[in-house]
C-alpha cells in the first residue's frame, strides 16, 4: 500500500488568473509528486508501509519527515484553495470577531506572517488552546505536528509562485487571501475540531 498523489480538488486552471495552470500543473504534478514519489520509496517494506501518512509524519525526522511531511502539507495547502466564493461559519467567523477582531484583521495577520516569513515554508492559521493563531513554519515543517489544529495554509516556497510573479511574493499572496481562500474548508477544520486527514 502507497501514499498516494492527493488529485487536485478542482481543475488546474481554475485558479486562474490568480495562480496559473503552468504553476498548478509543475507544484501539484512535479513538487508535490516528487515528494510522495520519494516518501513511498523510503516507507516501501519497512515499517512505515501501509500506515496512515499522519503517523508516519508524528514518528519521522530527517528526509523521511520531509517528504512526509510536505506531502501533508501540499494536500491541506490545494484544500486551502478554492476557484468559488466561500465564506467562514457562523462558528468561525464569531471566533475570527473575538480573536482577531475583524476578518480583515486577520487577513492583514496572514498577509504579514506569509511575506515576512523568511526563505521556504508555510504561513497558518491554526487553532491552538482554543483561540485562533496565525503561525509560520520553515521548510517542510507542518502545523500538524505543534499540537495545533490547521484551518487553512499558503505555501510559501519560491516555487509555489514564481512562474506568475518571480520574485514578489506580496503580489502572490495578495492574489491567494483576496480571492481564493478556500473559508469552507477552514470552517469544516474548524468545527470538526481535529485535524484533516490525507486521503488514503
Ligand atoms: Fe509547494
Amino acid at each position: 500500500m502507497t501514499i498516494p498523489l492527493m488529485p487536485l480538488p478542482y481543475a488546474h486552471d481554475a485558479l486562474e488568473p490568480h495562480i496559473s495552470r503552468k504553476t498548478l500543473e509543475i507544484h501539484h504534478g512535479a513538487h508535490h509528486k516528487t515528494y510522495v514519489d520519494r516518501l513511498n520509496a523510503a516507507i516501501e517494506g519497512t515499517e512505515n508501509a501501509g500506515k496512515p501518512l499522519e503517523e508516519i509524519i508524528k514518528s519521522a525526522s530527517g528526509p523521511l519527515f520531509n517528504n512526509s511531511a510536505q506531502t501533508w502539507n501540499h494536500g491541506f495547502y490545494w484544500h486551502s484553495l478554492s476557484p468559488e466564493k466561500t465564506a467562514p461559519s457562523e462558528s468561525l467567523a464569531t471566533a475570527i470577531k473575538n480573536d482577531f477582531g475583524s476578518i480583515d484583521a486577520l487577513l492583514e495577520a496572514l498577509s504579514n506572517e506569509a511575506v515576512n516569513h523568511f526563505s521556504n515554508g508555510w504561513a497558518w492559521l491554526v487553532v491552538e488552546s482554543g483561540k485562533l493563531k496565525v503561525i509560520s513554519t520553515h521548510d517542510a515543517a507542518t502545523a500538524l505536528t505543534g499540537g495545533a489544529n490547521p484551518l487553512l495554509t499558503i505555501d510559501v516556497w519560491e516555487h509555489a509562485y514564481y512562474i506568475d510573479q518571480q520574485n514578489k511574493r506580496p503580489a502572490y499572496v495578495k492574489a491567494v487571501l483576496e480571492n481564493i481562500v478556500n473559508w469552507k474548508f477552514a470552517s469544516d477544520n474548524f468545527d470538526r475540531g481535529t485535524p484533516w486527514t490525507y486521503p488514503a
